[in-house]
């Protein structure tokens, strides 16, 4: 039963008489993966494309962060991080490549485990925070339980980013979009008010889960709006999207972190795109405790993950793609991150 219905939405897929040159972007790293997976992406009609967003974490933090966490290591200091962050090069080195070399560099599954090694070492500890606007709660909750626990052991090395502000320096740029396949997860906290500003711009969005099915109705929604000229943002995954987010984590969001100008790989520096801890937090934030110091990033040569994340280029245009940069063998992020576009297109190709 629920094979038919798969069948005849990518049928209707298949069969929509859409515009030729409509271009759609997929926003998260999670959406990537499980659309190539699947095949979607080969159910598109004529003239229809997707590309893929700065949706992945991994990808769209700066060598510089991995840079500052090997400096850390360097003088001592516990380094935890998701797993994926690991493999990461910076501009030099990898924290797998230092962890090799001797220095202590754990990966964690959340920040409440990193928490968990700074009690338990005694040791100073810092947790590499990278993420969007779904795993940045966590860590701030993470940062309220250091407090309370009064353990003054351990802090944050943020990279942080909101997924609205990138959105408007995307549309600001020259890609030319038609409309979003917005983030689950994202949209869970943030809600679907955050994404207006896109309808109001003339550009479609819908927030979309992550099987097959909803990912088939999402894009069969994105187009019929498209060729309406309906410009509305649809919430398609309302058993884990409320329309107004989660109001609690927003709030503990709120409560120890701000707003602040930040990097992102491929797009520069977008206003108020990160999150920093708040002055209350401050003896938090790593790069106060410490004194980090890091030589200037060459810029690194042949990768073009910056363009991948603008969705400019597919992976194999990169001159790298599948020859010197493999998942086992990454030259950049966008390679090393589960859901980075690269190793996706190597991985389900
Ligand atoms: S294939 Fe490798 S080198 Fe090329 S853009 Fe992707 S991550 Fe960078």
């Amino acid at each position: 039963m629920a094979e038919t219905k798969l069948k005849r939405l990518a049928a209707a897929l298949r069969a929509f008489p859409a515009r030729p040159g409509t271009q759609f972007m997929e926003v998260c790293g999670t959406h990537t993966v499980a659309i190539r997976r699947a095949g979607i992406h080969k159910l598109l009609p004529d003239g229809v494309k997707l590309v893929s967003g700065p949706g992945c974490p991994v990808c769209v933090s700066p060598d510089r962060l991995i840079d500052e966490a090997a400096a850390l290591a360097r003088q001592g200091v516990v380094i935890t991080s998701f797993g994926d962050m690991l493999r990461v090069p910076g501009s030099r080195t990898s924290l797998d490549r230092e962890r090799a070399a001797g220095a202590d560099v754990r990966a964690v599954y959340s920040p409440l485990d990193a928490l968990a090694v700074a009690a338990a070492t005694g040791k100073e500890t810092v947790f590499l925070a990278v993420g969007f606007e779904t795993t940045a709660p966590a860590i701030a909750a993470a940062a309220l339980k250091a407090r309370e626990r009064k353990i003054a052991n351990f802090s944050l090395l943020t990279a942080l980013r909101l997924v609205p502000p990138a959105l408007k320096a995307l549309i600001s740029s020259n890609i030319e979009l038609a409309g979003f396949l917005l983030p689950g997860h994202v949209s869970a906290i943030i809600g679907k008010p955050a994404y207006e500003f896109l309808a109001a711009r003339g550009l479609p969005g819908v927030i979309a889960g992550f099987d097959p099915e909803a990912i088939l109705t999402s894009l069969l929604l994105l187009l019929e709006m498209h060729e309406k000229g309906v410009r509305r943002i649809v919430n398609n995954y309302p058993g884990v999207v409320r329309d107004e987010g989660n109001e609690r984590s927003r709030a503990v969001l709120a409560e120890v972190f701000a707003p602040a100008d930040a990097e992102w790989r491929g797009l520069g520096v977008i206003p108020r795109s990160g999150l920093e801890l708040r002055p209350a937090y401050a003896g938090l934030d790593a790069r106060r405790r410490f004194r980090i110091v890091t030589e200037e990033a060459p810029p690194r040569r042949g990768c073009r993950c910056g363009d991948v994340l603008r969705g400019r280029i597919d992976p194999p245009a990169c001159p790298l793609f599948n020859k010197a940069c493999r998942p086992d063998s990454p030259v950049g992020p966008c390679m090393v991150s589960a859901e980075g576009s690269c190793s996706a297109w190597v991985l389900y190709e």
